[in-house]
């Protein structure tokens, strides 16, 4: 069984990925406006991918016997600037989820819940790459800069996302 302050916590960790999806959604709906299809097309994969993250936690919860209790999400921001600007708030947004999924991992250390750092260590991993994929498209942002084609031709790379 989780105990009481992990099932909380995780739970609090459900909303954090939930938010992280509703975030990008609005990126994507900025870039759609924006007549940049590619970057909406990857912010929606983000939007997806977040929500996989969240359904990944609710399942784990309810494998541990746990029940999860939905949490409010915030309004995310709707008024967004160039795509650097926004690649950099998604930078320091995944940062702020690697920092809430290190808190958790200490958590289970403490309470010597091990099912639960093996859980989390699945996060910890798709972490890195989450960072390290956001810092590649911002140093490809830098290189562009106020280039028009230089961005096109980005735009379509983020298109073919997977
Ligand atoms: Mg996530």
């Amino acid at each position: 069984m989780l105990s009481k302050k992990m099932q909380s916590a995780l739970n609090q960790q459900i909303a954090h990925e939930l938010y992280s999806a509703y975030l990008y959604l609005s990126m994507a709906s900025h870039f759609e406006a924006s007549s940049l299809p590619g970057f909406a097309h990857w912010m929606k994969k983000q939007y997806e991918e977040e929500t996989g993250h969240g359904m990944k936690i609710y399942a784990y919860v309810h494998n541990r016997g746990g029940h999860v209790e939905l949490e409010a999400i915030g309004k995310p921001p709707v008024k967004f600037k160039s795509p650097l600007e926004v690649m950099n708030q998604v930078l320091e947004h995944e940062k702020t989820v690697t920092g809430t999924i290190h808190a958790l991992y200490e958590l289970a250390i403490k309470e010597n819940d091990y099912a639960t750092q093996v859980m989390l260590q699945w996060f910890i991993t798709e972490q890195v790459e989450e960072e390290k994929t956001v810092v590649d498209i911002i140093e490809q942002l830098k290189m562009v800069g106020d280039a028009r084609a230089g961005l096109m031709m980005l735009d379509r790379a983020l298109g073919a996302r997977g």
